[in-house]
């Protein structure tokens, strides 16, 4: 057993994210077999992930704000603290803070080849992101 070091914050990339967004990671890659990544997740107000999938799916619970998680059919989820969504593999998706608050997260899948566990789309508009259910 040891201690981990704690790693320094990191912000999500503009590529990847509309508004700040802080990752801090809580589970780094193991070697095989292992497949476990987490990593804590902040949100400004207003940030969100871009479209995304995740190869082997996605769980996503949330521990401070509130969230909101939005699908291609238009269906935008709201959770708060204590709950956990699923994102099934494959799922394209966004997640992040409503308008008016920070929202935090963790985020947990598990790793395949290097950098393919989660494929990147386009930004999520402020038409697609504006309307919770
Ligand atoms: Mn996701």
């Amino acid at each position: 057993m040891h201690k981990e070091d704690k790693l320094p914050t990191t912000k999500g990339p503009a590529e990847r994210f509309t508004g700040d967004v802080y990752v801090d990671a809580i589970a780094t890659r193991k070697p095989e077999p292992s497949r476990m990544i987490v990593s804590r997740v902040r949100f400004a107000p207003g940030a969100r992930t871009a479209w995304h999938s995740h190869a082997v799916g996605q769980t996503l619970h949330i521990t401070e704000g509130v969230a909101l998680l939005g699908t291609r059919d238009g269906a935008v989820i709201v959770a708060h603290p204590g709950e956990t969504v699923y994102t099934p593999p494959g799922e394209d998706h966004w997640h992040g803070a409503t308008p008016e608050d920070f929202m935090e997260h963790l985020a947990m899948l598990e790793g395949i080849a290097e950098g393919a566990e989660t494929t990147w789309l386009e930004h999520v508009t402020d038409d697609q992101y504006g309307r919770p259910a």
